[in-house]
């Protein structure tokens, strides 16, 4: 597989401390695959790295919640409901939360533990990660009340304008690697397909939250019915050098 420099962009998800092994929503061995993509940055012109940047009592911490778990998801039946009541730390209110949920995917929002809090340690890229290589750094899940799996639509709907970004420098094709597979990559993916980019799916150079169960298997599929190429870094031209 050739890499053309004028064409093609890699995209490094959410290489940051908190989704390491000892972060706050660590994924196994989410540390493994730095080398690997520090190894296949250099064949990119274009490097965009993502980073999850969320304030405190962001809508998707468990802990904005009263009697909620990580891991667990809210939805907009329990919300009409009435059976959702917001704790003390939450940065959004009832009503902002009804808004978010009529227009995320699958009407819910999974809980997690507290992670990439804005300004916290956790939110750093792991500083093993070559950036020298970035030229975009697209920061998404800011707003308290919305939050965003991939890096080109918050999980609203509203854009965060990297494709038309990618697109006005002649990009047509993008690889995504990172963290974590079943979630950020994996929507990273889908959406830069349903912008109209090529994409191509490094399978070795992510890692799974596996939660809920056989979450890793559901997202092979999406992608799968999407027509999204799965590939790996040894399909790349790994070892011809840095231009
Ligand atoms: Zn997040």
């Amino acid at each position: 597989m050739t890499i053309r420099h004028d064409r093609d962009a890699l995209i490094i998800v959410d290489q940051q401390l908190d989704f390491q092994p000892g972060g706050a929503l660590a994924v196994p061995e989410g540390d493994v695959i730095v080398e690997g993509i520090n190894r296949i940055a250099g064949l990119f012109t274009e490097v965009v790295l993502t980073q999850d940047h969320h304030p405190p009592g962001h809508v998707s911490f468990a802990s904005s919640y009263a009697h909620r778990a990580p891991f667990t998801a809210v939805t907009l039946d329990e919300l009409r409901g009435g059976g959702v009541e917001l704790s003390e730390s939450a940065a959004f209110s009832l009503d902002d939360l009804r808004a978010y949920l009529e227009e995320a995917r699958g009407n819910q929002q999974m809980l997690w533990p507290d992670h990439c809090v804005i300004g916290g340690d956790g939110e750093s890229l792991d500083p093993r990660l070559d950036v020298s290589r970035a030229t975009h750094i697209a920061r998404k899940g800011y707003r308290p009340h919305a939050d965003s799996y991939s890096a080109f639509r918050e999980n609203d709907g509203i854009t965060t304008g990297l494709a038309e970004c990618l697109m006005a420098k002649g990009i047509e094709r993008v690889f995504v690697v990172g963290l974590a597979g079943d979630y950020c990559v994996l929507y990273t993916a889908t959406d830069a397909a349903d912008s109209g980019l090529e994409v191509i799916y490094l399978e070795d150079l992510t890692r799974f939250v596996g939660s809920p169960a056989g979450s890793r298997e559901r997202a092979m599929e999406e992608l799968a019915e999407l027509g999204i190429t799965i590939g790996t870094s040894g399909d790349l031209p790994v070892g011809s050098g840095r231009r």
